[in-house]
């Protein structure tokens, strides 16, 4: 424990199984020495991640579907009874109708597009403007993209134009709450094979495709993630707002 974070307390949403991107982020701040709250989506889930609360201590477990903003004020008026002060809000969220995520891009449904950009990237805007509320000594803001937003990647259709959207809220978001000392910036990945990842069709050829391709020439973990979180949420990165730092073995620079 080196702790880079001690004294800070964080809310990390998305954690739905040991295998979520959240789940190792939750992880890694308490190795660092901070306090989680955790969230799930909706009753469904609650015993999953209740296991999961109970393996960091005693978490705060909050309900939150950010699909509602009276759910998201909500959440955070429970965490507020909690948590008084929050340091860090890291947002690891996204969905979209599975009938997008394979075929014909053009063949994209209205509904669907608006569903995935309402869940994916507003709901970045919906709950860092209620964490705010929380964050009376500033901290940082943390999401979860892919590079997806800017390279076109078989499949991944709608979510590119959603997560395209997502890096700009980070960017306006970072303007916006600079002044009250809240950092905002995102982590772009490299695919990993969690629930939500394995919705896009045949996403075990791009880990394979990558596997050779990356100039690390293999894949990334959810711990790695997690590890470039904790530096974004901490006082390392004090000067780095608006930013998306790619952890993804390079494929960035040669994909
Ligand atoms: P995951 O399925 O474990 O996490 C997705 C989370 O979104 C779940 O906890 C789910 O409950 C939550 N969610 C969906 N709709 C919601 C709603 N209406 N309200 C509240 N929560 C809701 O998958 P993951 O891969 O850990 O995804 C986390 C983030 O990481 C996503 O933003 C994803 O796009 C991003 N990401 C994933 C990869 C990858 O390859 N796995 C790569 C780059 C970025």
């Amino acid at each position: 424990m080196t702790g880079l974070l001690e004294g800070k307390n964080v809310l990390v949403t998305g954690a739905a199984n040991p295998r979520s991107i959240a789940w190792a982020v939750a992880l890694a701040i308490k190795k660092h020495g901070g306090s989680v709250a955790l969230t799930y989506q909706a009753e469904r889930l609650r015993r999953r991640v209740q296991s999961l609360a109970d393996e960091l201590g005693e978490a705060p477990l909050i309900e939150c579907d950010v699909s509602s903003d009276q759910a998201v004020r909500r959440a955070i008026d429970e965490l507020a009874e909690l948590m008084p002060v929050l340091d860090g809000m890291v947002h690891s969220i996204a969905w979209a109708p599975a009938e997008d995520l394979q075929g014909s891009f053009a063949q994209t449904s209205r509904a669907g597009f608006a569903q995935a950009n309402d869940i994916s990237s507003y709901s970045l805007i919906a709950t860092a403007r209620e964490a705010r509320r929380l964050m009376t000594r500033g901290g940082g803001i943390v999401t979860m993209t892919y590079a997806g937003s800017w390279r076109v990647v078989p499949n991944y259709n709608v979510m590119g134009p959603a997560k395209a959207s997502l890096e700009s809220a980070v960017r306006y978001l970072a303007a916006d709450l600079g002044p009250d000392g809240i950092r905002v910036n995102a982590v772009s990945a490299g695919p990993i094979a969690t629930v939500a990842a394995r919705t896009i069709k045949d996403f075990s050829g791009m880990l394979e495709l990558l596997e050779s391709h990356t100039p690390l020439r293999r894949n990334v973990t959810s711990e790695e993630v997690a590890d470039a979180t904790v530096f974004l949420l901490s006082d390392l990165s004090r000067a780095i707002t608006g930013e998306v730092v790619h952890v993804d073995a390079g494929a960035h620079a040669t994909i």
